[in-house]
């Protein structure tokens, strides 16, 4: 049977392949800009000065200030940085942090975004931007948000270490996995999501062991644009939501929370969804999604333990309070008994079911 269902459109121009990054600055031109100000982390500022080089009279300056979780502050010293160039759009080089950067300056000026992912995090095609100011991280969707051009290039991704590429890929296969039961999911979503898993589920096990191999490298970040995409489409649940806590509040980090999560979200609603994840199970065996998803995240070497990403077991109760404190949308009724459980097997790395 066919899901009603609505689908938006896609209005992100998409460029994919290998060195594409030479053609950022036609896309600059295309978009009618002049003045680019690239953006990055500072581990990555020297990639975004040779890109800068390469953009010629097109860039106006670089901000290597990125950092992870957009804190305001950066934002307004970009802000600052943005202006005095006297630029006129952002190029974004980097993973999810600095896309969330060109987001944040996009959102408060009207910049149009030319976004160039490095990693798998899967920000560049969303309306999502998430924020810190005071400690406290806020999450808020806005069409302005949205950024106008991706450049997917492969062989920018030929570095990621490999703990990242496997953190990184798990975090993409979980906007997949959230929205094969999302209320407002769609077809194209859903060929895409399923396309993801498969591919990655290929790449990881070569990339392990050759990290430069192109055509893996290539099948992860086709895989990475099809997450990215279900994730600017269809609302998350519970997945997304105790990720946000642990990361924004217990200051975890992103990628491998969403890691060793997957799994035991992915068996909480398992039940609740119909045969809704029934992809899953074809993609990763076993019999049941989570179980498929932890033998999988275990063979690739993926961090299986919240005690091992520095959370403590007396976060524990704190975490299941914060995360069930404001209702919200999700297949499985949320019960602090059974998040509390949930987060028991996640800090222990037990497999689920
Ligand atoms: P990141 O952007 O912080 O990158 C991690 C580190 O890896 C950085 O030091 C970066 O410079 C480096 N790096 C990136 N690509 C590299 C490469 N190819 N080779 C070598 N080093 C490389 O990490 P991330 O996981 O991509 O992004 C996490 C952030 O993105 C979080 O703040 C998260 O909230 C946000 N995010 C937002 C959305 C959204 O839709 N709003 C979606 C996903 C993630």
């Amino acid at each position: 049977m066919i899901h009603p269902f609505v689908f938006p459109g896609l209005s992100t121009r998409v460029v994919f392949g290998h060195g594409t990054l030479a053609a950022v600055p036609e896309e600059v031109a295309r978009l009618g800009h002049s003045r680019a100000l690239v953006l990055s982390t500072p581990q990555q500022e020297e990639q975004a000065k040779a890109l800068a080089a390469t953009l010629g009279e097109r860039a106006a300056g670089v901000f290597a200030g990125a950092v992870m979780h957009t804190p305001v502050d950066v934002t307004e010293a970009a802000i600052a940085a943005f202006r005095a160039h006297g630029a006129d759009c952002v190029v974004s080089l980097g993973g999810g942090s600095t896309t969330g950067l060109g987001k944040a300056i996009a959102l408060r000026t009207g910049a149009d975004q030319v976004v160039v992912p490095t990693t798998y995090a899967g920000s560049e095609m969303t309306d999502i931007l998430g924020e810190t100011a005071a400690g406290e991280k806020t999450t808020r969707r806005d069409p302005a948000i949205r950024p106008e051009v991706v450049v997917y290039d492969v062989d920018l991704t030929l570095t990621l270490p490999v703990g990242l590429t496997v953190t990184s890929a798990l975090n993409a296969i979980a906007h997949a996995m959230e929205g094969f039961y999302a209320p407002d999911r769609n077809p194209v979503t859903e060929a895409l999501s399923r396309e993801a898993m498969v591919a990655f589920r290929d790449a990881l096990p070569v990339l392990m062991q050759h990290p430069q191999d192109a055509g893996a490298r290539a099948q992860a970040l086709f895989a990475a644009w099809g997450c990215s995409l279900t994730l600017g489409q269809v609302s998350m649940a519970l997945h997304h939501k105790l990720a946000h806590v642990l990361g924004g509040s217990f200051g975890l980090p992103h990628a491998e929370t969403h890691a060793v999560l997957l799994p035991h979200t992915t068996a909480f609603n398992e039940d609740s969804v119909g045969g809704l994840l029934d992809p899953i199970v074809r993609t990763f065996g076993e019999g049941r999604a989570g179980a498929g998803l932890w033998h999988f995240a275990s063979s690739v070497g993926a961090p299986m333990r919240l005690a091992d990403l520095g959370l403590s077991s007396s976060d524990l109760d704190r975490a299941a309070e914060i995360a069930t404190r404001n209702p919200y949308a999700n297949p499985r009724t949320i019960d602090r008994d059974g998040i509390r459980r949930l987060l028991q097997d996640a800090f222990d790395g037990r497999c689920p079911d």
